[in-house]
């Protein structure tokens, strides 16, 4: 059942079995199993059906370093389904090494080993619609052929492993019949939870106060708490709820928003194939189930830990649209179409658009249309076929790719960031429209990141050398600077309530609730002790299970 919180009376206390802050992927998914275990679940949602800029407003951080982060209304989005209206889809677990003791990168140790968390993959896997939980090519069987280019093989670096892509599942929408029609959900929506109230030990959560943005007061009382408003969100609520625990609630290490991560991702070379060009493997294939899969080019476990390198991957990518020296009109029509205005509100999101242009390559219109008309038959076709595939087709094209008659593509890296203390969010004195004070976000990355990234490609170009399949191309003299200048995030968010057996060490316990507090708990990448190579959601969605799992038995 949904609920506009602005039709409740003033002072109204709401009760159920459960309350879940947030309503992206985590609270979904959550929500919808608890209450299929018979459980009242009372799903509180800061945003509307529909987007709102005031309420989107009240997310928005009161300093951040727009070098290295993202502002919160590109990559957060508050309105039922969560940041995953506008996410980019894309699916896959963390790998074992992730949870092994490395002890060159400090503060990696995971409480919770890698087993226990694969059973949910599954699971995870049909709530985002990406298939099987399989995630190497080897083993899926209608596609043939099993290198990137032929006479590859899987040596200390891998190109075997497979990504998967979801619709893109937006989870307000496809849910949303689930939810409205559940008996067990009360979706109240268009409410704010502002503070977490405890008893005076600080031992239980005994109510939260939530607000509506003309001012109403609503309380919600329950056995258990769930926060799930994502990584920024949720530490910002427990940072903000400090009556009776001085710094917020779950601060007594003093590590409450801190350890705050996100990926490296940027492009510093070229990759050249020697093979064949028409057997080169870009863009995706298609599985046995129409999921779109991607290659990629990872380390074994074994590898990572000889070299001390840091869980990092790449795969091969399309030159960015906006710089016209591809002459491609391919990508000069999709540079065109994202930026015509109006018509590119509905093509993708603005945070997408960015990366998907460059920053550097705004308004540089005509050299792009001397591209279509030189390249307009290709172009024409492209239109209605990419069009279907990627705007109307309910399963979407994640990307665009386009063939290299030279065999050389952009290799776009992806990287874990080394957990790092000083790396943190703090609440400032600002407050928003609901008088809540608003984050200040210092996502800080190190040189061991820079580093770890440089010598990954290192290793990338000797492997392809040594299998006479091509080598790497630097696009920079000075390989630290613009691995340096492109590092940045705020899209994956992750950390700043790291999960450790010992209260002194993290913020939740192996159970996800907060150390000390065994009715509020935390469903989301901000329990993540470290970020892997791998997107965040996945595994947010596969740790919600198991919270979910756990409660079901201990409610009662
Ligand atoms: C452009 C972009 C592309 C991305 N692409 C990918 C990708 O390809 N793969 C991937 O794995 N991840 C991707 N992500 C990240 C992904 O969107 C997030 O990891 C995911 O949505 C997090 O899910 P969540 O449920 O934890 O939080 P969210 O989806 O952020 O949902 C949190 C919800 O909580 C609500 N909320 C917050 N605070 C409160 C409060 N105090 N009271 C009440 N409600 C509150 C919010 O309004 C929101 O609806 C992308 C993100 C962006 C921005």
């Amino acid at each position: 059942m949904f609920i506009d919180a602005e039709n409740l009376e003033n002072e109204t206390t709401f009760r159920a079995d459960i309350a879940i802050v947030g309503s992206g992927p985590a609270g979904i998914v959550l929500a919808l199993e608890l209450a299929k275990a018979g459980y009242e679940v009372a799903l509180i949602e800061s945003g509307r059906l529909h987007f709102s800029e005031e309420i989107q407003n009240l997310g928005e951080a009161s300093h951040f370093d727009p070098q290295f982060h993202a502002p919160m209304s590109e990559c957060t989005r508050r309105q039922l389904g969560g940041t995953s209206i506008i996410w980019g889809g894309r699916c896959l677990p963390y790998d074992p090494v992730d949870f092994d003791q490395r002890p060159y990168i400090q503060n990696s140790d995971w409480p919770v080993t890698y087993q226990e968390i694969t059973g949910y993959f599954q699971r995870a896997c049909d709530y985002f619609f990406c298939g099987q939980s399989e995630f190497n090519i080897k083993n899926i069987s209608n596609i043939q052929q099993k290198s990137i280019v032929p006479g590859l093989p899987d040596a200390e670096v891998l190109n075997s492993t497979l990504e998967r892509w979801s619709l893109p599942t937006n989870f307000g929408k496809e849910y949303f019949h689930d939810l409205q029609q559940s008996q067990k959900i009360k979706l109240l929506y268009g409410l704010t939870c502002t503070e977490i109230e405890t008893n005076e030990q600080g031992t239980q959560v005994e109510l939260l106060h939530a607000k509506t943005l003309v001012g109403k007061n609503i309380w919600v009382k329950c056995q258990k708490y769930v926060l799930a408003g994502g990584a920024l969100n949720t530490t910002r609520l427990l940072l903000a709820s400090d009556r009776q625990h001085p710094g917020g609630i779950g601060n007594h290490s003093g590590l409450l928003g801190k350890f705050y991560m996100g990926h490296l991702s940027g492009d510093i070379a070229l990759i050249h194939f020697t093979t064949p060009p028409k057997d080169t493997v870009f863009g995706f294939d298609r599985d046995p189930d129409k999921i779109y899969v991607r290659r990629r080019f990872s380390f074994t476990r074994e590898f990572l830990h000889k070299n001390q390198l840091p869980n990092i991957v790449a795969w091969l990518g399309s030159p960015k649209f906006g710089d016209p020296s591809h002459q491609n009109g391919v990508l000069s029509s999709a540079y065109l179409a994202l930026n015509m205005p109006v018509l590119r509100n509905y093509l993708t999101s603005t945070a997408m658009r960015k990366a998907a242009i460059g920053k550097e390559n705004q308004g540089v219109y005509r050299a792009h249309i001397m591209n279509v008309l030189k390249d307009f038959k290709q172009a024409i076709a492209f239109v209605p076929r990419f069009g279907y595939g990627r705007y109307i087709a309910k399963r979407k094209i994640p990307a665009l790719f386009v063939y290299s008659a030279a065999n050389e593509y952009p290799l776009h890296y992806h990287s874990e960031q080394i957990p790092n203390p000083n790396s943190a969010v703090t609440l400032s004195d600002e407050r928003d429209a609901l008088g809540m004070r608003r984050l200040n976000i210092n996502l800080q990355f190190t040189q061991q990141d820079i580093d770890g990234v440089v010598q990954a490609h290192k290793y990338w170009d000797q492997y392809l050398r040594e299998h006479n399949c091509g080598y790497l191309k630097y696009v920079t003299n000075d390989l630290e600077a613009s691995v340096w200048e492109q590092a940045g995030d705020g899209f994956h968010q992750v950390g700043t309530t790291r999960m450790s057996v010992d209260p002194q060490d993290g913020v939740v316990g192996t159970n996800c609730n907060i150390h000390g507090l065994d009715n509020l708990l935390v469903a989301s990448s901000s329990i993540f002790v470290t970020s892997g190579q791998a997107n965040s959601t996945f595994m947010i969605v596969a740790f919600a299970l198991r919270l979910a799992d756990y409660l079901k038995n201990t409610l009662v």
